[in-house]
């Protein structure tokens, strides 16, 4: 039997009261997975209350609102996530832009000069939103990045063709290991896996549907950012920056490895909740 259809305002209520036990926001939840199964702004659904979805329309919104109720991000429903003013693609398979990595592009932006040729390094890009960002933003740079999943490539790689940075030389393998030993940098960033392989953390919200190669990292989640900051020793120029993003508790013991490996002027930089969520060397 066919399910009545119901207008935008109905099918908008009975997906809030749905999302409620689940979502501390139930109806920007709704809103958004109901303007996106219906390819239309939030303006609309003030405006339309009446109109009534198609049964295409409806179906496909209860779906995604059941997936949502079971915890699916909202990210991974409509396959994009907005990162410094451009909207990403992203799929189950990479990790959702997060606003403190605003953080790290900004401080990266702030160190190269728009109209230097500067060569500039990703590590474990993901979705590409760094290297995108940058490689947009410094049109003149020659952008490298590097991500051991096939999977975040393809993503990272639309991306770029997306936002205009379709010059970027992306290599898959484990950190430095796709570039030969004498490739220099002027800048190297990366927003790593960073939490602790048995934080509680990872079984809960978004993250428990995230990949856990791009969240844990090693007992403590200091593995990557050790191997990173070893690494990048060899593959910066002098006077070159290395950019890293980390756990709001990790700066005091990124700072400590930083200056046994000779480092200079270590700097943490806070995220918008006031964390050091970004180190800079
Ligand atoms: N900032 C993310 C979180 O804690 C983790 C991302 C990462 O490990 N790079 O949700």
């Amino acid at each position: 039997m066919n399910r009545p259809t119901p207008t935008l305002g109905q099918a908008l209520q009975s997906a809030i009261d749905r999302l409620a036990p689940f979502t501390d926001t139930p109806r920007l939840d709704a809103e958004i997975l109901l303007c996106h199964s219906l390819g239309q702004g939030r303006a609309y659904l003030r405006t339309w209350p009446e109109r009534e979805l198609t049964p295409e329309q409806a179906g496909r919104f209860r779906d995604w609102i059941g997936q949502r109720a079971a915890g699916m991000p909202i990210a991974y429903l409509t396959g994009q996530r907005e990162f410094w003013s451009r909207d990403f693609i992203v799929r189950p398979g990479v990790l959702i832009p997060r606003p403190e990595t605003e953080l790290l592009v900004e401080l990266a932006l702030a160190r190269m000069p728009v109209q230097a040729p500067a060569a500039i390094l990703d590590l474990g890009t993901g979705s590409g939103i760094i290297a995108v960002t940058l490689a947009a933003e410094r049109p003149r740079a020659s952008v490298t990045a590097i991500d051991l999943s096939v999977e975040a490539l393809a993503v990272a790689r639309a991306n770029a063709v997306r936002h205009g940075a379709a010059h970027i030389r992306f290599l898959q393998g484990a950190w430095f290991e796709p570039l030969s030993a004498d490739q220099r940098f002027d800048l190297i960033a990366s927003n790593p896996p960073y939490i602790a392989e048995r934080d509680p953390h990872l079984a809960q919200g978004d993250l428990r549907f995230e990949p856990v190669l791009a969240l844990a990292s090693g007992a403590t989640g200091l593995d990557a950012l050790t191997t990173i900051a070893a690494g990048a020793r060899h593959h910066l120029k002098p006077g070159g920056h290395l950019l890293l993003e980390h756990g709001y508790d990790q700066a005091a013991a990124l700072a400590d490895l930083l200056t046994a490996q000779g480092y200079a002027d270590i700097a943490h930089h806070h995220d918008l909740q006031g964390h050091p969520r970004t180190t800079t060397a």
